[in-house]
């Protein structure tokens, strides 16, 4: 199910197309027992990142979901606050990132501040 949630992030970070320029371009999901519960894309530069754009959107609960981010979440503070921060506050169950930040000032480190954080693909 992993792929299928992950390629689904992919389609919707690719909505923010042309918008978002120089960040990149990212989605997010958040799956409770194999059912979206909210969903987030990056859609403009300066405006929120697709993992809080999820987060606010969800009506239900964050508790035991599962998120799924395209681009590992930041922890530096750039035009708005760290998404890794907002992350771990919401303790959710699980936390699946598609690729690394190739930005220096993020790579690896937004990893690392999560504990249950699970890189794939
Ligand atoms: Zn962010």
């Amino acid at each position: 199910m992993d792929e299928f949630f992950m390629e689904k992030a992919i389609k919707l970070a690719k909505l923010g197309e042309g918008k978002v320029n120089p960040n990149p371009l990212v989605g997010a999901i958040i799956v409770k027992e194999n059912r979206i519960i909210a969903q987030g894309y990056h859609e403009k530069f300066g405006q929120p990142h697709a993992e809080i754009n999820a987060i606010e959107s969800s009506r239900e609960s964050l508790k035991d979901t599962t998120i799924y981010v395209t681009l590992e979440p930041c922890c530096h503070y750039g035009k708005t606050p760290p998404c890794v921060d907002k992350i771990i506050e919401n303790k959710f169950k699980r936390v699946v990132v598609g690729t690394l930040d190739p930005n220096p000032l993020v790579s690896g480190k937004g990893v690392k501040n999560l504990e249950k954080m699970e890189l794939k693909y």
